[in-house]
């Protein structure tokens, strides 16, 4: 998860307890453990930016991120956990939790020379989260990542390119080094904004922060119990 104000209620849910993070000691990313039914869970989130003093989201401190992960805990499976922007015309409405479907994208990285524009736009599969999405009632659909938080019309046209309803800044990058290592990967994002209605995304954001991140809690222990069911056994 790239943001606490995402992870704590999770945090406080299950109990969680903050580590001494086993990373070099120059890294602010911040690990919390504890059980669920038959699974050890390891949170992560990527911390607070000791230059700027904000978490640090986006794709680069999750990139490393998730690839320490994998080297010092060996996950089984990785989820990334957090807020998302989505499109009002495709159906999405602020609040809900979506399943990540199909593959993650990018829609920031324009490198029109053949071969560079598909690296660029990425690709990378999510686990397969239908059955999931239909036990839980969730939505589902395919996520796009950028660096930025606002949207510009050549990343709009490229997230419809992609196929993509939900925009954040991190699970293409998690999903580049999931599959260079093969870990499956999916992500359960809350919706915090609208990116295609007037309000400013930031504005819109901020109001619903706290509210998201409470919905996605409650769809995390939702996931959590169907994943601790289907492979309990
Ligand atoms: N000013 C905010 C900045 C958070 S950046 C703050 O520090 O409180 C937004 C975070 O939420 C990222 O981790 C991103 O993955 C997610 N996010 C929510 N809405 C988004 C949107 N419309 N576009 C991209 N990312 C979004």
């Amino acid at each position: 998860m790239a943001m606490e104000s995402e992870a704590l209620p999770l945090i406080h849910e299950l109990s969680l307890i903050k580590q001494q993070q086993p990373f070099p000691k120059q890294l602010p990313f911040q690990l919390y453990k504890g059980k669920f039914g038959g699974f050890e869970i390891s949170l992560m989130t990527s911390g607070v930016d000791p230059l700027h003093q904000v978490d640090n989201v986006a794709t680069i401190p999750a990139t490393l991120m998730t690839y320490l992960a994998i080297e010092k805990l060996q996950p089984e499976l990785i989820i990334n956990a957090g807020t998302a922007g989505g499109i009002a015309i495709k159906g999405c409405a602020i609040g809900e939790v979506y399943l990540s479907k199909g593959t993650f994208c990018f829609h920031d990285r324009r490198i029109p020379i053949p071969g560079f524009a598909e690296y660029g736009q990425g690709s990378y599969p999510s686990y397969d989260t239908a059955d999931m999405a239909e036990t839980l009632s969730l939505k589902c659909g395919a996520v796009s990542t950028g660096n930025s938080l606002d949207l510009l019309d050549k990343d709009m046209e490229m997230i419809h390119y992609n196929g993509a309803i939900i925009k954040d800044m991190e699970a293409a990058a998690i999903g580049w080094v999931c599959q260079l290592f093969a870990v499956p990967l999916f992500a359960v994002k809350a919706i915090t904004d609208l990116i295609d209605d007037q309000a400013p995304t930031q504005e819109q954001f901020l109001d619903n922060l706290s509210m998201a991140s409470q919905n996605l809690q409650t769809a995390l222990i939702d996931v959590l119990n169907y994943l601790n069911q289907k492979f309990s056994n």
